[in-house]
């Protein structure tokens, strides 16, 4: 963000697009017929959130098994108009930003406008695994404990326990037919060794937060739940759903624009401005002013958006494929039974599941940029590793695979916050890659403290500003060696 004097801002019209995220120097105006000007940039260098100005304009849902079976995509309320004015402008049309436009509307009265640079649920929200979890980034209980002591950390898995039912609660009242189901999670021991940790997990989740987890051994993985040569054993949590992750986007389109909210597609935040107390967000048609601003973009947020969050994200891709039907004999074969949310102990883990029609999704980590051709055979990697896991289902094939931007942050914890100079500034960002149940809480949250609600039970880590990443722009080097390196740990430890 720049001062208004600043040579970033532009006053936009129809015609042109202005560029953040590039120095003053770099700074870019994209002129006359937006969307396809930005579409070829992004044609000839491949998207990447640690460097792009934005996400793209206008663009469409990505050829997903999701995208395939959503059905017709509700209204919204078209491309931003040149003039908005609003008490509260919600950056990222996701679910953090579409739950808090929700919370806004149908509990304060307060009718927010979400600007949302492509269709609402692009981002990860319309394109993640479907696995409704109770889960606060990667942390397990015992690490929990280890960071905050007994008392925080129960506090905290109290608050996973929140967001899960934040979900349920939503779908329930908001009558959202997204295809969920309670399903349970498995966390299943990949190798033998793994086994002890997951048990231990169990007693620590059973003695420590009263919580009925339990360890199954690797018969009754194999018996009850799913065969192959990669099942020793799991951490079973029962609560967890498995749903349609863009039907429970759109749902909640549904919701927050029924309650009040204004939801903008093909709207972009290009540019941020502050005068005096009013916040003025550039967008291609004009500027949207507003009393207070949330972000909500998550692993696809602008670097340069704001300073509160300028080299505090380091995005990376996770990739899913979805198999053709599996057969009943390749069902019989590999013992796949189980409807319940599958990880493995992996530190780079992999997640899947039974779709409804039979189908297997599997999910793992991505490229390290996203490289058209290369996504090719990280489809085929992927393909391999469940067949690996799961020998029986040879002849198998792949009819969709897909990829999307999961962000980390510096201490590997989401944070719901604020920016320190600017109370008027909010955020919920930083998911580790399993938002789905906290980003719709942190959504809730979040419309609770703009509303001037004192948000109960805050768990304090969550609540501090994201810290930067020394060295931000070269992170892309350090994955590399990070990726071998949990790598040989999965396959060695
Ligand atoms: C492949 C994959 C699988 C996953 N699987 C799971 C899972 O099974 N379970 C789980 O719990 N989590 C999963 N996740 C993570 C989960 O989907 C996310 O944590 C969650 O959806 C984040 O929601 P969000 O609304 O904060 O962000 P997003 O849904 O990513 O939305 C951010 C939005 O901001 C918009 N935006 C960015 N910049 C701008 C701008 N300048 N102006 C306007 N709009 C902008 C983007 O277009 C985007 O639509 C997965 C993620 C991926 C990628």
């Amino acid at each position: 963000m720049k001062s208004a004097a600043s040579p970033l801002h532009k006053v936009l019209n129809p015609d042109c697009v202005a560029v953040v995220g590039a120095s003053d120097e770099q700074e870019r105006l994209v002129s006359v017929n937006s969307v396809s000007s930005v579409a070829k940039h992004f044609m000839i260098t491949p998207y990447d959130p640690l460097f792009a100005p934005t996400p793209g304009t206008g663009l469409d849902h990505p050829a997903s098994y999701w995208a395939a079976t959503a059905g017709p995509l509700p209204a919204d309320d078209g491309p931003a108009p040149p003039r908005v004015d609003t008490e509260v402008a919600i950056i990222g049309g996701g679910y953090t930003g579409l739950s808090c436009a929700h919370h806004l509307a149908r509990h304060y009265g307060i009718k927010p406008v979400v600007l949302e640079a492509n269709r609402p649920g692009w981002g990860c929200s319309g394109r993640n695994g479907g696995f409704a979890r109770m889960a606060l980034g990667r942390l397990t209980a015992a690490q929990m404990i280890e960071l905050w002591g007994r008392d925080i950390a129960k506090r905290a898995f109290g608050e996973t326990m929140n967001s899960l039912n934040t979900v349920r609660d939503m779908i329930r009242e908001g009558g959202i037919e997204c295809d969920a189901s309670e399903a349970g999670h498995l966390r299943i021991a990949h190798r033998a060794s793994r086994a002890p940790e997951l048990k231990a997990e169990a007693g620590l989740l059973q003695c420590e937060f009263e919580y009925p987890a339990e360890f199954l051994s690797a018969e009754e993985v194999q018996a009850r739940h799913i065969g192959g040569t990669q099942s020793h054993g799991a951490l079973r949590i029962p609560d967890a759903l498995a749903l349609h992750p863009l039907k429970l986007s759109l749902g909640v389109l549904r919701t927050a624009r029924a309650a009040g909210a204004t939801v903008h597609p093909a709207s972009p935040v290009t540019g941020w401005t502050k005068r005096g107390a009013e916040h003025v967000l550039a967008t291609p048609c004009g500027e949207v002013r507003a009393k207070t601003v949330v972000l909500a973009t998550n692993g696809y947020t602008p670097q340069h958006l704001h300073p509160a969050v300028r080299a505090t994200l380091f995005p990376v891709l996770s990739h899913i494929i979805v198999t053709r039907p599996l057969t009943a004999d390749e069902i019989r074969g590999t013992n796949f039974v189980t409807r319940h949310v599958l990880t493995d102990a992996r530190k780079l883990l992999y997640y899947w599941r039974r779709l409804p029609d039979d189908r297997v999704m599997f999910g793992g980590r991505g490229l390290i940029t996203d490289a058209p051709g290369m996504n090719v055979r990280q489809r085929d990697y992927l393909l391999s590793e469940l067949k690996a896991k799961l020998p029986g289902l040879e002849n198998v094939t792949v009819d969709y695979d897909w990829h999307g931007w999961v962000c980390l942050t510096r201490d590997f914890l989401p944070h719901i916050y604020h920016a320190q100079d600017d109370r008027s500034v909010h955020y919920a960002l930083g998911y580790q890659g399993s938002g789905v149940s906290l980003s719709l809480y942190a959504g809730k949250l979040l419309a609770r403290r703009v509303a001037g609600d004192r948000i109960e039970n805050p768990i304090p880590p969550l609540a501090t500003p994201l810290a930067r990443f020394p060295l931000h722009r070269l992170l892309r080097v350090a994955q590399r060696t990070m990726y071998h390196w949990y790598k040989f740990r999965d396959n060695t430890d």
